[in-house]
């Protein structure tokens, strides 16, 4: 498994929001993607990652059950998302994929180290598998708490499409990397004005 992904590329803020980007638009994805984002967010070490390789052939009942509640928790994700950001209101059926995964995990809030603050985390208790996915939930169902609060963004690059949790003090944050978006749209816009024919 590949190593090259770290924590640099997630541009979410948001575990939940870094789940949807990171799978992408569609939820057909495969066991092998889903323990690779797992592994990319550390909820997973890289030997419990090798562990669950192997599961589909050792036990394709449980690979098989997770999988299908990470697809479906993820396609509830993209639309209830879609839907904070219309302000529109949620429907119960995007809303129950979340439920299922709280539902049945056990755990309990730690305070943990992050980018040099204290940050009140979820700390799944391990045993069956459904933990793999408590962290993911947790994070989505407190977004969806905040509601029309919450301030979730879809970057303005329309070929983007990146979801993120504006953090920034304006809370006017436009892309999902000034880097990579930001400046591509920069550089067009100064194109277009400098092509420009002058009347
Ligand atoms: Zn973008």
């Amino acid at each position: 498994m590949s190593n090259s992904h770290n924590s640099i590329d997630l541009i979410g803020g948001r575990l939940s929001l870094d789940f949807v980007n990171e799978l992408g638009p569609s939820s057909a994805f495969s066991w092998e993607d889903v323990l690779r984002f797992l592994l990319m967010t550390r909820i997973i070490s890289s030997e419990r990652s090798a562990q669950l390789l192997a599961l589909p052939e050792n036990d394709p009942q449980s690979a098989g059950t997770l999988l299908g509640k990470a697809q479906r928790l993820h396609s509830a994700l993209l639309q209830a998302f879609a839907a904070l950001l219309q302000k529109e209101p949620l429907s119960r059926d995007w809303v129950e994929p979340i439920n299922e995964v709280l539902r049945v995990t056990e755990g309990h809030d730690e305070l943990l180290p992050q980018n040099g603050k204290w940050s009140l985390e979820f700390v799944a208790r391990e045993g069956g598998l459904d933990w793999l996915l408590a962290a993911i939930a947790r994070s989505a169902a407190e977004l969806i708490a905040e509601g029309a609060n919450a301030r979730l963004r879809v970057c303005s690059n329309p070929e983007c499409g990146l979801f993120f949790y504006d953090t920034s003090r304006t809370h006017r944050r436009r892309w999902c990397s000034m880097s990579l978006c930001g400046n591509r749209h920069k550089v067009a816009a100064f194109s277009r004005r400098h092509s420009a024919p002058r009347r």
